[in-house]
């Protein structure tokens, strides 16, 4: 049985899709798939509200995700129920991913809004400094179209909406087909806190629906998904001129060096892989273990691993897939690494004893990059485990994918964990933890090379959904520009002559 099961539409009716709960299989309900008609009407309903929502205070607007917050904490079991439905996650882990984060991004975006797009006067430099003031305001786009991912499907929706939001744009929510109703509750949270009609509409289904909004006409699109659908989002913004941010997956590498703290180590490298059932676009996909310490690692891992509970009901550590088709590709991982000689320490099938769509947590050893498990994506809870001479191999393979998302160091040695960083090519790296870095606000999140274009959070997470406008001032009424005509062989003379006093001397770079 699939969780997303199409269904026929209806003569002169929409497509629909049936929806079933991937941990027991139990129908959840059915959506109609929102075509480019939808979409239209949405966006000409967001365009009316947005010019006097983009009026407002940046305080006023902040205060709307300050009634949210208080929202969600009075009715987050409801919410959670929705999420625990379509996801079969653990709670703690709804409770740590989607609930907590999304109070943390909902308060400190509130707080930070005003100080991050105030209008700035910027000084200048050289002699624009006596002539000229500049300030920057930073100016709304108009409506934004977010495009969300499963597998965080509350906080990915989130996230970018209200940022959009604060900053003063209008927004098309489209979240994932796999769980439609974990991002309706954006919309939800932001209609019980009464944000002005139009402002926001949830727009529901599945490819079709995103390419409407992609075409429809928005100013800027934030999409967080896979590379295959990001490149095709990306060629129809470029083909509109419209900017886009692209969060795409991952195949984050874990160096494991000779001093590390090995229990940590393998503690971090089990949360990396099977947390969220090893749908972290962050998460740990391969490990490379310098040869000295590879056994004591590996045996580490394989003691908590037997440790893990599975389930979908009371307390467990790892739940089920959320969507049937990320299973096969799983699978199809597995199969292919161990036909291919790798060998299997833990899990490497369905879990017999559940009827829905669990995967044992499984490790793999003798693994190579001949293999799909060590160059694509797997995105489920599959950790393989591979054997390096020294650091620097480790480096060589971990730069070897044609992703670039995070990485993780582990290591005693805080200045050679630094160095090591540096020299991996991913967006973000962490140091003795497990890829933490989309949480921790204040950095800026996005990916190198397949994995992405643009960032989120950060210094410039609201400012990227504005257009930073320099307004430049003439201190003196605009006289010099007025009166540079007519042109003469003697003002060209006291030209070069005072490019010769400013730049022969130190005094221009003194000035700059
Ligand atoms: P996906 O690309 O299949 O779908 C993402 C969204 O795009 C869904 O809402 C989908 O309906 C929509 N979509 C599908 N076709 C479209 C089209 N032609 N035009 C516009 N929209 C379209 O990805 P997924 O399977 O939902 O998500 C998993 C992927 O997301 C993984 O690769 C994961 O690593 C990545 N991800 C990345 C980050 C990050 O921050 N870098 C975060 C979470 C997930």
């Amino acid at each position: 049985m699939a969780i997303v099961t199409p269904i026929e539409a209806p003569p002169g009716g929409r497509r629909q899709l049936g929806l079933a709960n991937p941990a027991t299989r139990e129908p959840i309900g059915k959506i109609e798939v929102q075509n480019a008609h939808d979409v239209a009407s949405a966006l000409k309903a967001a365009r009316q509200a947005q010019p006097e929502w983009a009026a407002r205070s940046v305080n006023e607007r902040a205060r709307y995700l300050t009634r949210a917050v208080q929202t969600l904490i009075e009715r987050q079991d409801e919410f959670i129920d929705v999420l625990l439905r379509e996801s079969g996650k653990p709670r703690t882990e709804i409770l740590m991913m989607e609930i907590y984060s999304a109070c943390d991004v909902l308060t400190y975006y509130a707080k930070h809004a005003v100080g991050m797009l105030r209008s700035e006067k910027r000084p200048l430099h050289g002699f624009m400094r006596l002539l000229k003031k500049l300030r920057i305001e930073y100016r709304p786009l108009g409506v934004i179209g977010v495009i969300s991912p499963w597998n965080g499907p509350f906080i990915l929706s989130l996230s970018p909406t209200i940022q959009a939001l604060l900053a003063g744009n209008a927004v098309l929510l489209k979240p994932s087909e796999v769980t439609p109703y974990s991002g309706k509750l954006v919309g939800d949270l932001l209609e019980a806190v009464a944000l002005p009609d139009g402002l926001l509409t949830v727009l529901m289904g599945d490819g079709e629906t995103g390419e409407a909004v992609v075409g429809a006409g928005v100013d800027k699109i934030s999409f967080t998904g896979s590379v295959k659908t990001g490149r095709s989002v990306a060629e129809s913004c470029a083909r509109q001129l419209i900017p886009c941010t692209l969060e795409l997956g991952g195949k984050d590498p874990m160096i494991v060096c000779e001093d590390a703290n090995l229990d940590n180590a393998a503690g971090g490298a089990i949360v990396g892989a099977f947390l969220n059932s090893g749908h972290v676009c962050c998460g740990t996909e391969r490990v490379y273990v310098v040869d000295e310490v590879a056994d004591e690692f590996t045996q580490k891992v394989l003691e908590r691993v037997a440790r893990l509970r599975q389930g979908n009901r009371g307390e467990f550590d790892v739940g089920a897939i959320f969507w049937d088709r990320q299973l096969e590709i799983i699978e199809a991982h597995v199969a292919d690494a161990v036909a291919k000689g790798a060998k299997l320490l833990a899990g490497g099938r369905r879990n017999p004893g559940f009827d829905g769509l669990f995967f044992e947590p499984t490790v793999l050893a003798d693994v190579n990059h001949d293999m799909l498990v060590m160059q694509e994506e797997t995105f489920g809870p599959v950790l393989p485990i591979m054997r390096v001479s020294d650091q620097n191999e480790a480096v060589r393979l971990a730069n070897q994918t044609p992703y670039g998302l995070g990485a993780t160091v582990w290591t005693r040695d805080g200045r050679g964990g630094i160095e090591l960083a540096r020299r991996i090519d991913s967006g973000s790296v962490c140091i003795n933890d497990m890829a933490v870095t989309y949480g921790v606000l204040e950095a800026p999140f996005g990916g190198l090379k397949s994995s992405g274009i643009g960032q989120v959070h950060g210094p410039n997470a609201l400012r990227d959904f504005t257009h930073p406008k320099p307004i430049l001032i003439d201190r003196f009424g605009g006289r010099a520009t007025a009166g540079l005509y007519p042109y003469s062989f003697k003002n060209e003379a006291r030209i070069q002559q005072l490019i010769r006093i400013l730049y022969r001397s130190p005094l221009g770079r003194w000035l700059s």
